[in-house]
C-alpha cells in the first residue's frame, strides 16, 4: 500500500465553497479498451508517460472521504468516467461501496453514476449496479450503421453488438440508464434516425446528444483547446442546429412526459427563467463541474484536462479549497465575462449563454473573437423551437401540465398549407418554418466511403 502521500484534513471550509457541486472521476485516466476515433480522452494519456493510469486504493479512499467531507449538503453525486471505468475491475468500486459508508454522515443520500461504453458489462457488473441503485450512461451513437462508423475497438472492429448486450443486460437487471450519443459529422444527417432507435430500439427514455467539436492546432494536434479548425469528423454548426430540431419536433408533438432529451429540458428551465438549466453549457456561468484524474490531479472541467486548467491535486490540499479557488471561480465566471458583443446583443442569448467556452473559437460576423462555433446551430435550434418553449413555460407557470402542449400544437398546425403564414408567428411561410421537410435519408443511404475509411483506419 502506497503510504507516500499526506491526508488533507479539512479544517476550515471556504467562505465561498459551493454547496455541491459535480466531479467527475477517471480512475483509469484516459485508458479505455476502445479506440473511438473522435475521443478526445483518449490523447490525454500524454500528460502522464509512464503512468500505470489506475487509481490506487489509498487514493480512492482519501477521493470518498474529501468528496463526502466537501459537500455540505446530504445529497451526493459519485460519479465515474474515463478512459473506460469499467476497466478498474468490479473490486475497485465494491470498495469504494464500502468507502462510502465508512465516510457517510447521518441522512446522507448517494447518487452513483457511470458513464461506461458498455462493452465489458456483464451478470456481475449488473447485478452490482442494480444492488447500489447506479445510474449508467450508455455510450452509443445510433443504430448499427451510425454507431460503428467512429465507435471501434483497438482493432477497428466494431462495436454496436457488444453495447446492444451491455444495454440487454442493463434492462434484465433493472438497472437506471440513459444513453449519451455524440453527434458527428456523420450521424448529424439522420436525427429522426438516432431518435427512433434510441427510444423505440434500444428503449431509452433519457438522452444525451453532445456535439463533436474537435479543434486541431497548428501542429495539427487535437490534444489541446487550440485552432480554429475542426476535423472532418466534427459535426457542422448548421447541422447541428438541423439535428435538433428534427428530433425536437418529433419530440414535442407525441413524446413530452415520457422520454427526456437533456437538451430540451434544460431549454425549458431556460425558458421558464429557473436560473439553472441543468446542464452547465446552458448556464450564464460554469465552474462547478469538474475532473478528478486518475492520480488525484483536479482540473477545472472534463474538456479541460490539460496543463493550465490544473487546479492542484487532492494529496496536497483538500478538494474544496481546490474548487472554490479563485482560479477555479474565475474559470467559471469567465464563460460570462468573456462573451463577444454578438453574444450580449443575441435574442437567444437567455437560453444559448454562448454554450461551453471550449468551443469558442470562431469570430462573430463583426470579427471579435470568441464565438461559439455552433453558434448558428444554435440559433437555428433556439429559434425553432421558441413557440413550443413558450407554450409549454406557459402552461407550466398556470399549474398545467407541460404535456398539455401536444394537443395544443397539433391543433395549431392541422390544416396549414405549405404557403400559409406559420402557426408559429416567425413571419416564415410554413413551408420554410415548422412545416419544412426534415431530412428523411435512410440509413442505407449512409455514405459508405467514408464510414469504410473510418472504420479501415
Ligand atoms: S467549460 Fe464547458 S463543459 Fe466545462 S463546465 Fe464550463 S460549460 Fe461545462
Ligand atoms: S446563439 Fe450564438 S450569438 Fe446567441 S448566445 Fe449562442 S453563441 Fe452567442
Amino acid at each position: 500500500m502506497d503510504t507516500t502521500f499526506t491526508q488533507p484534513i479539512l479544517t476550515l471550509r471556504p467562505e465561498n465553497a459551493p454547496p455541491a457541486f459535480h466531479l467527475l472521476a477517471k480512475p483509469t485516466g484516459a485508458i479505455c479498451n476502445l479506440d473511438c476515433a473522435y475521443c478526445f480522452f483518449l490523447d490525454k494519456e500524454v500528460f502522464y508517460p509512464g503512468s500505470k493510469f489506475r487509481m490506487t486504493d489509498p487514493l480512492l479512499e482519501q477521493y470518498i472521504r474529501q468528496l463526502i467531507e466537501a459537500h455540505q449538503g446530504d445529497s451526493v453525486n459519485i460519479a465515474w468516467q474515463g478512459g473506460e471505468p469499467t476497466l478498474m475491475g468490479l473490486d475497485f468500486y465494491c470498495r469504494a461501496m464500502t468507502l462510502v459508508e465508512k465516510y457517510r454522515r447521518p441522512g446522507m443520500t448517494f447518487l452513483h453514476t457511470m458513464q461506461t461504453n458498455g462493452t465489458l458489462l456483464d451478470d456481475a457488473w449488473a447485478a452490482f449496479f442494480a444492488e447500489h441503485n447506479f445510474l449508467i450512461g450508455i455510450s452509443i451513437d445510433g443504430p448499427r450503421a451510425l454507431h460503428d462508423v467512429y465507435r471501434v475497438d483497438k482493432g477497428g472492429k466494431p462495436t454496436f453488438d457488444n453495447v446492444m448486450r451491455g444495454v440487454r443486460l442493463l434492462q434484465q437487471h433493472g438497472v437506471d440508464f440513459n444513453v449519451l450519443t455524440t453527434v458527428n459529422r456523420v450521424n448529424g444527417d439522420y436525427p429522426l434516425e438516432v431518435y427512433r432507435f434510441l427510444r423505440d430500439e434500444v428503449g431509452a427514455t433519457w438522452m444525451q446528444f453532445i456535439p463533436v467539436v474537435e479543434r486541431i492546432n497548428s501542429d495539427g494536434l487535437t490534444i489541446y483547446q487550440e485552432g480554429a479548425t475542426v476535423s472532418d469528423r466534427s459535426v457542422g454548426a448548421e447541422q447541428f442546429g438541423r439535428f435538433l430540431s428534427a428530433i425536437f419536433d418529433e419530440w414535442v408533438s407525441r413524446d413530452v412526459g415520457s422520454i427526456y432529451v437533456q437538451t430540451f429540458e434544460a431549454a425549458l428551465r431556460n425558458w421558464l427563467g429557473m436560473g439553472a438549466s441543468g446542464m452547465c453549457v446552458f448556464n450564464a456561468t460554469c465552474g462547478t463541474g469538474l475532473a478528478i484524474e486518475h492520480n488525484g490531479d483536479l482540473y477545472a472541467c472534463d474538456h479541460f484536462v490539460e496543463p493550465k486548467y490544473l487546479l492542484g491535486n487532492i494529496q496536497q490540499q483538500h478538494m474544496i479549497e481546490l474548487v472554490s479557488s479563485p482560479q477555479q471561480i474565475k474559470f467559471g465566471q469567465d464563460k460570462r465575462d468573456t462573451l463577444p458583443r454578438y453574444c450580449l446583443d443575441c435574442d437567444v442569448r437567455f437560453a444559448c449563454h454562448g454554450e461551453c467556452p471550449k468551443n469558442r473559437f470562431i469570430e462573430t460576423p463583426d470579427g471579435d473573437p470568441g464565438l461559439n462555433y455552433l453558434c448558428a446551430g444554435f440559433k437555428h435550434f433556439f429559434h425553432h423551437a421558441d413557440f413550443a418553449m413558450k407554450l409549454m413555460a406557459g402552461l407550466i407557470r398556470r399549474g398545467r401540465d407541460a404535456r398539455e402542449v401536444m394537443p395544443i400544437l397539433a391543433r395549431a398546425f392541422a390544416g396549414v398549407q405549405r404557403n400559409d403564414s406559420c402557426p408559429c408567428g416567425s413571419g416564415r411561410k410554413f413551408k420554410q418554418c415548422h412545416g419544412q421537410a426534415q431530412p428523411r435519408t435512410s440509413i442505407t443511404a449512409l455514405p459508405a466511403p467514408l464510414a469504410r475509411s473510418a472504420i479501415e483506419r
